[in-house]
């Protein structure tokens, strides 16, 4: 039998459904079987094995769940970025080295559908949106992390060729996707060199995957970094125009389906494990509801979770109103459920005791996996900045 939405999150899933068209209900309904059924029984086997998640990734693309932000007519399930952020929370519940898979997919696919405006971005879309093809994002680098100021990547031109010379880092979904954005300084109308995304084939000849890395925490997520050497790329292969990374890296950091919705769905799992552990229904676990610190940890959990949900409710809502006017607000989301993430993944290492410190207990991957999404851009510093920025230019209006 299907399980209730926990008071908590019920509002959550009710604002995002509310505003989606309404077969979006039975596909969430759908979503929700699967990762029960196929994904979660896989997830601890992949955190320990480092593997891809491939069965996981394969009973995805059988819903359509990688076109779920697309619109219908580029093959997509055309449910808009609440459903998109909905699905990366639940998944990420389920496993979330999926769930951030299936996010810097979405990513990909929101940008081609953006401003992907050729006919070979516009087959590249649909492909991927069918998931007949996977997408990821490279725009970190050893110098430019989360401050992409020292970019090195750029595009070396003879006046009639384009070649591409760099290295990109912590690229998740690597090994499997065939289609790789790549922010790098192009040559502007003057020559000068600026900020632009490329749509480039894993395949071209020139780039290579350098490392997978060992990760601590979202082990599956198949994070590593690539090289590009000399590949050759066509003006064409731009995303948007020359000189737009900024603006692209900004629709990025405005959508609301961002490391905060991974952070929600891994803070659930562990908290949906939490309270039967504390009742002693785990093998080997006694029970410490007597304790007045259980109770209050799992009381301030409750209400933890319910506040970082209603706010991403909030910032989705307002994001479906006015895409361009929510940037600010679903960064502070990112910011605010990543911090619960880890509150409450630190706080259910606690109450397990002795016992949920050895590896064969669920909460420490819990505990390693949301460490990341504080780590995943925009980093909580940069959020910080901007919040702070946003501050400073609300006060300096009213003076
Ligand atoms: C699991 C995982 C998956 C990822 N997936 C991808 C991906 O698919 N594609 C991709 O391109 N990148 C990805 N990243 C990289 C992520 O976007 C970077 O971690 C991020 O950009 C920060 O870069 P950095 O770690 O090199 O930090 P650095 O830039 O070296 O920063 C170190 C510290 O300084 C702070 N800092 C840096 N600059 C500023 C500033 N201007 N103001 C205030 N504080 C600052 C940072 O917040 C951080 O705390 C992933 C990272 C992780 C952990």
């Amino acid at each position: 039998m299907e399980r209730e939405y926990p008071a908590y999150r019920a509002g959550f899933v009710d604002r995002v459904l509310g505003a989606a068209p309404g077969d979006a209900r039975n596909w969430y309904r759908e979503l929700r079987r699967l990762c029960r059924e196929v994904i979660e029984p896989g997830a601890e086997h992949i955190d320990r094995s480092r593997g891809y998640p491939r069965t996981s990734i394969a009973a995805l693309r059988e819903i359509g769940a990688f076109g779920v932000v697309a619109p219908r007519q580029c093959g997509g399930l055309g449910y808009g970025d609440g459903v998109g952020a909905l699905a990366v929370e639940e998944v990420s519940c389920a496993c979330p080295s999926t769930g951030a898979i299936l996010m810097f997919h979405s990513q990909v696919v929101r940008r081609l559908a953006m401003f992907g405006n050729t006919r070979r971005q516009r087959e590249q879309l649909e492909q991927l949106a069918l998931g007949q093809r996977m997408g990821a994002s490279a725009w970190s680098e050893t110098d430019a992390g989360a401050d992409k100021r020292m970019m090195a990547t750029q595009v070396v031109t003879d006046g009639s060729s384009w070649k591409v010379q760099g290295s990109k880092q912590f690229i998740t979904g690597l090994e499997a996707a065939e289609l790789v954005h790549v922010l790098l300084r192009a040559p502007g109308p003057a020559g000068e060199l600026v900020p632009t995304f490329l749509s480039v084939e894993m395949d071209t000849a020139g780039l290579s995957i350098e490392e997978i890395y060992d990760l601590v925490g979202l082990r599956g997520s198949s994070t590593g970094s690539i090289t590009l050497d000399g590949v050759a790329v066509e003006p064409t292969d731009v995303v948007g125009e020359v000189g737009w990374g900024n603006k692209l890296m900004s629709a990025n950091h405005t959508c609301c389906i961002h490391p905060g919705m991974i952070a929600l769905g891994i803070a659930r799992s562990a908290y949906e494990k939490l309270a039967p552990w504390t009742r002693g229904d785990w093998p080997q676990v006694r029970q410490t509801t007597e304790y007045q610190n259980t109770r209050f940890t799992l009381a301030e959990i409750e209400v933890q979770l319910g506040s970082a949900y209603a706010y991403a409710a909030q910032a989705i809502e307002y994001a479906h109103r006015d895409p361009n006017g929510a940037g600010v607000d679903c960064v502070k989301v990112k910011l605010h459920a990543s911090t619960t993430g880890l509150s409450v993944t630190s706080a259910a290492m606690r109450l397990a005791g002795a016992r949920g410190f050895r590896r064969d207990c669920p909460f420490e991957r819990h505990w390693r996996d949301s460490q990341a999404t504080l780590l995943m851009g925009p980093t909580n510093e940069i959020v910080k900045e901007r919040v702070a920025a946003q501050i400073a230019q609300t006060s300096s209006d009213s003076e």
